[in-house]
């Protein structure tokens, strides 16, 4: 029972699960190994763990909801300010500066792990190996649960 050395990042390996107080909406964070405890702002209890980091996310862990999806845990909008910012310097560096923000983009999409988010609560599981049956974000059973179980307008059959 040993575990495969995995030394090509020695940063450490914890998971962790953001997700909302059901009463004041605060946003909470719970580390794998933490105990559960009560809303930080409203002192709502809650049982909300983070499961270990070897964990393969089938449920939410802060709701129970199964359907989930994954996503890069980066910001699109700070690879695209990087780009402009490149673009702004381009003139003075030869467009050298275009081509380093491009491949720093590449470079950080490459290295960014994916997170599980709850369709339900939008809790967020960081750190926890992928789950091959998940599917990137899908608007339509997005909207399944913003708006219920058939979109506005929409007649089901029967
Ligand atoms: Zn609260
Ligand atoms: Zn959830």
């Amino acid at each position: 029972m040993s575990t495969p050395p995995r030394t090509a990042t020695s940063s450490a390996r914890s998971s962790s699960v953001h997700f909302l107080c059901l009463r004041c909406e605060t946003r909470l964070a719970r580390s794998s190994g933490e105990p559960a405890s009560p809303c930080e702002s409203c002192d709502l209890a809650s049982s909300v763990t983070a499961p270990s980091p070897e964990s393969i996310i089938e449920r939410c862990a802060a709701c129970g909801h199964e359907e989930l999806y994954f996503q890069k845990d980066f910001n699109r909008r700070t690879g695209i300010a990087l780009v402009v910012i490149g673009a702004i310097f381009a003139p003075w560096t030869y467009f050298l500066s275009l081509l380093g923000v491009t491949i720093l983009d590449y470079v950080i999409w490459r290295v960014v792990k994916d997170v599980i988010v709850c369709y339900d609560c939008q809790a967020v599981h960081r750190g926890y190996p992928p789950n091959p049956s998940l599917k990137p974000f899908d608007l339509v059973i997005h909207d399944r649960h913003v708006y219920g179980a058939a979109p506005p307008g929409a007649e089901e059959g029967h």
